[in-house]
């Protein structure tokens, strides 16, 4: 923004996949969505100037633990795995995962997906999940949107990924269908660098004033309809 433009706190660097609608996808060559509305809302509050950098989702932890990012914020769920490697700011999101099916399938809960072709975004929560599922089979994709493509070619028999992205796919596919029961419940929040309380401590006061302000959720209703 042009507040933040000449700002005398540097430059937040945000690693970030552009390709998961609502939080973050391109709206032209612009990265837009609610995490990229938090990011800015973040910097802004922090005196610093927002830089986002798209890459693959297995490497937003690479990028935020080698300091090539200030932050990883990508609808990134807090898992004790990703602990090992970064700090996690407070959660800013509840989230799912959900199964999608075509409309005709003869899956209709969660506990159908045994010995299915299952497929998910490469390193995503719904990849790990899908592979505790007993006798399936994981087809790992770049793009939660090259698995949704899957799925209407039937050459999978579901995907594995979190709701909101899910909501925004099945609109924007005929014939598919997300199952009610979700797969499992998880948080999103804002991954750092081990260790760099100065940055973590920061970016919690901010949140927490977005949430105070009601800002957060008009980021959030921004970008989803109930
Ligand atoms: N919430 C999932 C995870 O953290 C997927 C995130 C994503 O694909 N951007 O693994």
């Amino acid at each position: 923004s042009e507040a933040s433009s000449d700002a005398a706190g540097g430059t937040l660097v945000m690693a970030t996949n552009a390709e998961f609608p609502p939080y973050e996808y391109y709206e032209g060559e612009n990265v837009v969505g609610i995490d990229a509305d938090i990011a800015a809302a973040v910097a802004d509050k922090l005196g610093m100037e927002l830089k986002i950098e798209d890459m693959a989702f297995d490497s937003i932890i690479p990028a935020v633990t080698s300091g090539k990012a200030d932050i990883g914020l990508a609808g990134m769920t807090v898992t004790e795995d990703r602990l090992e490697n970064v700090d996690f700011s407070d959660t800013y999101a509840h989230a799912t995962q959900v199964v999608i099916v075509k409309e005709d399938s003869d899956i209709a809960s969660p506990d159908d997906l045994e010995g299915k072709k299952i497929g998910v975004q490469l390193g995503t929560t719904g990849d790990i999940y899908a592979g505790d599922i007993k006798d399936a089979t994981v087809e790992r994709y770049n793009k939660g949107f090259e698995a949704v493509q899957a799925l209407t070619q039937d050459k999978i028999d579901a995907v594995v990924i979190d709701g909101e992205p899910a909501k925004v796919f099945v609109k924007e596919n005929e014939g598919l269908k997300m199952l009610d029961e979700a797969f499992t419940e998880e948080d999103y929040a804002i991954a750092v660098a081990k260790g760099n309380d100065e940055l973590l401590d920061k970016i919690n006061t901010a949140l927490g004033e977005l949430k105070d302000s009601g800002e957060l959720d008009k980021i959030v209703d921004k970008y989803i309809t109930a």
